[in-house]
């Protein structure tokens, strides 16, 4: 089966993109390449439109088992398929305001656990997801995460985002690998190429029971790219 080829993964900041239909569920479209994110990795799919018809839905073919996903699937683009054929060349268009929204908030949140995970009691993460509005992470400690807690990791977090540091993503033997300065962590979602893009973030903390605390991480500035 012919895959999708995720132009997302190399140019995140792009918006528009030509394509070719590979193949027509009975509510979606197969395209040899993409620039709509595919809802997984706990992020958000792209909206936009396809030939000016709204995509409603972008799910991977192989989708989504915990973390994993493969970089190897088909996308599916959920839509009104009635007016496409097979091997017809098509428009694509992303919102990418709401792109570069989920973009820094999903950088922020890569930084939030690097400094969370320092925490003493810091147990494991245990779920996450990003849109363009907020991230929300859940954490285990077996001790609690305090508000002195949370606080010192908001300033040590916009401290980090002061330093204008590179941002990269690598791809290698299908695992895509998030990269800045000396953090690394795996992820398939889409980021802003530098920490300085993300903006000063908010932190707010709740406390689910049973060593479980939510961090939900929000943009001081919704315009700085
Ligand atoms: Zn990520």
């Amino acid at each position: 089966m012919i895959s999708t080829e995720r132009l997302f993964d190399h140019a995140p900041y792009d918006s528009t993109f030509k394509a070719k239909v590979i193949s027509i569920g009975p509510d979606y479209l197969v395209l040899d390449r993409t620039l709509f994110y595919p809802l997984s990795g706990n992020q958000v799919n792209d909206s936009g439109r396809i030939n000016n018809i709204d995509v409603t839905n972008v799910l991977c073919k192989d989708n989504n088992v915990g973390d994993y996903i493969s970089l190897e699937s088909q996308i599916w683009h959920y839509m009104d398929i009635s007016s496409f054929h097979i091997n017809q060349e098509v428009d694509g268009i992303i919102d990418i305001q709401n792109r570069l929204l989920t973009m820094r908030l999903h950088s922020a949140s890569h930084l939030v656990e690097h400094f969370i995970s320092k925490l003493s009691g810091f147990v494991s993460v245990e779920g996450s997801f990003v849109n363009y509005e907020k991230d929300r992470t859940d954490y285990k400690f077996t001790t609690s995460l305090t508000i002195d807690d949370l606080n010192n990791v908001g300033e040590e977090v916009n401290n980090f985002i002061a330093k204008h540091i590179k941002i990269e993503t690598k791809i290698s033997n299908g695992i895509k690998q998030w990269i800045c300065g000396d953090i690394k962590m795996l992820c398939c979602g889409t980021h802003v190429d530098n920490v300085s893009k993300i903006g000063k973030v908010k932190l707010k903390r709740k406390n689910k029971g049973k060593g479980i605390y939510r961090v939900e991480t929000y943009l001081l500035e919704e315009n700085n790219v």
